[in-house]
C-alpha cells in the first residue's frame, strides 16, 4: 500500500470530516494524451487513495473523485478527492433517488439504467463483457458520456485488479472519441459516488462520467438548476459510435 505521503496533501483549513486532497502525481497529465495504460495507473492509484483516505477518516463517505485535463499554462490540474461526513444530512439527491427507485423496483437504478440502455441502443457507444459506456438520457451537456460496470459494484474498493487494464484501455477509446467528435482537450474525468455508507450500498453503482466543456453555464442554469443541452444525447452517441479507436 503507498504511503499517505506519496499520495495526497491535506488543505490547510478544512476539518477532518469534510476535506478534498489532492493526487500528486499527475500535475502534468492530461487526459487527452494519457496511454491505456497511464489511465490504468490512474485507477489503481485511486483505489489505493480511498482504501489510505478511509483508514485514516473512516466516518468520511468519498463522493468523488475528479481528474480535470490540462489546459495550456493551466496549473494544479490534479486529480482532487471530495468526501462528505457519513451522516444522512449529506447524503446528495442522486442517492435518495435512487434509494425511491430501489424501494419501487427491488433493482438499483443504475442496473436498471444499463439493462434499458442496452436494450434501446440509441444511447450506447460501446460495450465490453464487463463494461458499457452511454450518453445518458439526462446529459446536460454535448458528449456527456457515462463508463459503468455491468455487474452491480457499489464500492471502487471491490473492484478486481485484472480489469484495471481493460478500464485503461475503454477509458482511452473513449476519451479519444470524445476529442475527435467535440473538438475539445478541455474535459474532465469524474468517478462518481465510490464509496457511500454501508447502509446505501444496494442501491448506488460506481460510474464514470466523461465530460467535455462546450461552453459555460448561464444565469438561467445556475439559477434554475435546469440545463439547456442544445444536442441531443442520440445524435452525440450515433456520432461518438462512428468514431475509430485511436491507435
Ligand atoms: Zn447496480
Amino acid at each position: 500500500m503507498l504511503a499517505e505521503s506519496d499520495l495526497y496533501v491535506r488543505r490547510q483549513g478544512i476539518s477532518d470530516t469534510t476535506q478534498d486532497a489532492t493526487f500528486l502525481n499527475d500535475h502534468d497529465a492530461c487526459l487527452v494524451s494519457a496511454s491505456p495504460g497511464e489511465l490504468a495507473d490512474f485507477f489503481r492509484g485511486y483505489k489505493t487513495w480511498i482504501d489510505n483516505m478511509l483508514d485514516r477518516a473512516p466516518h468520511s463517505a468519498i463522493h468523488s473523485i475528479i481528474k480535470p485535463s490540462c489546459k495550456k499554462n493551466a496549473d494544479h490540474r490534479t486529480s482532487q478527492m471530495f468526501l462528505v461526513p457519513d451522516s444522512d444530512d449529506y447524503i446528495d439527491k442522486t442517492i435518495i433517488n435512487a434509494r425511491k427507485y430501489y424501494l419501487k423496483n427491488n433493482s438499483c437504478l443504475w442496473c436498471g439504467m444499463i439493462d434499458q440502455e442496452i436494450k434501446s441502443h440509441d444511447r450506447m457507444i460501446c460495450q465490453t463483457d464487463d463494461f458499457v459506456v452511454f450518453v445518458s438520457y439526462f446529459a446536460r451537456l454535448p458528449y456527456e458520456t457515462f463508463v459503468l460496470p455491468k455487474q452491480h459494484m457499489p464500492d471502487f474498493r471491490s473492484f478486481p485488479d485484472h480489469l484495471f487494464p481493460q478500464l485503461g484501455e475503454l477509458c482511452h477509446d473513449v476519451i479519444g472519441r470524445i476529442y475527435r467528435a467535440a473538438h475539445r482537450s478541455n474535459m474532465s474525468l469524474h468517478l462518481h459516488n465510490i464509496v457511500v455508507p454501508e447502509r446505501h450500498s444496494l442501491y448506488t453503482h460506481w460510474s464514470i462520467q466523461l465530460i467535455p466543456w462546450m461552453n459555460n453555464w448561464a444565469g438561467f442554469e445556475i439559477a434554475t438548476a435546469m440545463y439547456i443541452n442544445v444536442a441531443s444525447p442520440e445524435a452525440c452517441a450515433a456520432r461518438l459510435r462512428t468514431e475509430k479507436t485511436a491507435k
